[in-house]
């Protein structure tokens, strides 16, 4: 029987793989070739994977064996024999899917229990993203797409399996809060030197590495400023909403390509990061954003040129860098993202209509201050502590989870216990990362 459903399961791949080459999708049939070969890792999340894809697949043999028929019917040929056809690849299909959720396939696959879920989901979850990505822009998005599409013809699925890979394997390891504490600036500082490797590429002349080719300045800031002065183009404000609403604030502890660098150089400061005030916190960034808008603004209004407000923000973005090398250097703390960066404080004041928290359990605290000490946005003051909360200026990265000796600070979500809170937050932070080194670039 186990050797029966393996078969199937391969077999349902494989068919897929088939229907793709027939289609000449050669990307999108060498991906689901490849996929058998993750059921010999023995891990739980290739399993889940490779029953998501088999249920999945299912559903689309009935749709399109349904066509299929109906064109038949309308031409008045024979439909019975297809019918049948379809209808045995439809069941073995679902057959091996159900099978690998069930108790012989858990006990067959089982390396890597405690994550699989977490890990099966980042993995569906890049895929499905992309995918949807892929097909609604009105350029080639993914790098495998511009650069191969010519040999391998839809390229960009060899592209979206590597990147869901990558994000089942962050998924998992961020899952360890220890790891996540050591992987986090490693992944966000890979990405940040993803994306700006790209412009350099693209300002060298290599136009594939650009989205569009119409660049405009990769400072936060103009996240806002930028439509507010241009009276349009809202795909990064769009884009930065959208991941408030699934992460929260973690867009300023994950995945802006500015605050790698604030992190960094905080992490050049001394080991004990000296926190900022609160109200600097709040209010040097309430004046940025003050600033930047209501400048943004004046600009359009005056009628100045594109060319006049390009090197003002160019001015703002390097007095920015400026905060980074002088403040963050020096006192280990992230100054530009927490006290200057107009972004982090809207990504601040949105992310708490989220419910997405980090929590203090003051029952087992013992108020020796190891959270404070591994904190770089000045969120986790004595006060701070005694009250169960971090301050606004937490980005849920994290690090002082990972760093509480005695399990006292969590992930919270309303509804779900904190292994579940954790392990949602932190699949959704490493999709999205994950989807971020695949499509962000100028
Ligand atoms: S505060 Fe600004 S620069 Fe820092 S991570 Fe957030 S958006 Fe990026
Ligand atoms: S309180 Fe914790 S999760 Fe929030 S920013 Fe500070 S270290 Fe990160």
């Amino acid at each position: 029987m186990t050797t029966l459903m393996l078969f199937l399961a391969v077999l349902g791949q494989l068919l897929l793989a088939a229907h793709a080459l027939r289609r000449g999708d050669l990307g999108l049939c060498a991906a689901f070739a490849a996929l058998p070969l993750l059921l010999l890792t023995r891990r739980g999340a290739a399993r889940l994977a490779t029953a998501g894809a088999l249920v999945l697949g299912a559903l689309f043999w009935v749709d399109a064996g349904l066509g299929l028929v109906r064109l038949r019917l309308a031409l008045g040929q024979d439909w019975l024999r297809l019918a049948l056809i379809l209808s045995g690849v439809t069941c073995a299909s679902l057959g091996a899917g159900l099978w690998l959720l069930g108790g012989r396939a858990r006990e067959l696959f089982s390396q890597g229990r405690a994550v699989e879920l977490p890990q099966a989901a980042a993995f569906g979850l890049t895929t499905g993203l992309l995918a949807l990505a892929r097909a609604k822009a009105s350029v080639p998005l993914l790098l495998a797409d511009r650069f191969l599409s010519g040999p391998v013809p839809g390229a960009g699925w060899l592209e979206i399996l590597a990147l869901a890979l990558y994000a089942a394997w962050l998924a998992g390891a961020f899952m360890d809060p220890e790891r996540h504490k050591r992987l986090r600036p490693r992944v966000w500082a890979l990405f940040s030197a993803v994306f700006f490797g790209q412009l350099a590429l693209g300002l060298l002349g290599l136009q594939d590495f650009l989205m569009t080719g119409k660049l405009h300045l990769p400072v936060p800031a103009l996240i806002l400023a930028g439509p507010i002065f241009r009276g349009g183009g809202l795909f990064m404000a769009i884009l930065f909403s959208a991941t408030v609403l699934f992460v929260g604030p973690a867009w300023c502890s994950h995945l802006c390509y500015i605050g790698a660098w604030d992190d960094a150089c905080s992490r050049l400061g001394p080991g004990r990061p000296e926190p900022l005030p609160a109200r600097w916190t709040f209010w040097g960034r309430a004046a940025t954003l003050a600033l930047a808008c209501g400048g943004a603004l004046a600009l359009r209004l005056a009628g100045v040129d594109a060319m006049t407000a390009t090197w003002l923000a160019a001015g703002f973005g390097l007095a920015g860098v400026g905060v980074m090398l002088a403040v963050s250097r020096r006192c280990g703390v992230m100054a530009h993202c927490t006290a200057f960066c107009p972004m982090g404080l809207v990504g601040n004041l949105l992310g708490r209509l989220m419910p997405w928290r980090v929590r203090i359990d003051l029952t087992t605290c013992t108020r020796c201050r190891s959270c404070s000490r591994a904190c770089r946005y000045s969120a986790l003051s004595g006060a701070d502590i005694e009250a169960g909360r971090p301050a606004l200026s937490c980005t849920l990265c994290g690090d002082c989870i990972g760093a509480c000796p005695h399990d006292s600070m969590h992930y919270r979500f309303p509804g779900l216990s904190r292994p579940a809170a954790r392990a949602a937050f932190l699949t959704l932070v490493a999709a999205l990362s994950a989807v971020f080194l695949g499509v962000a670039r100028m």
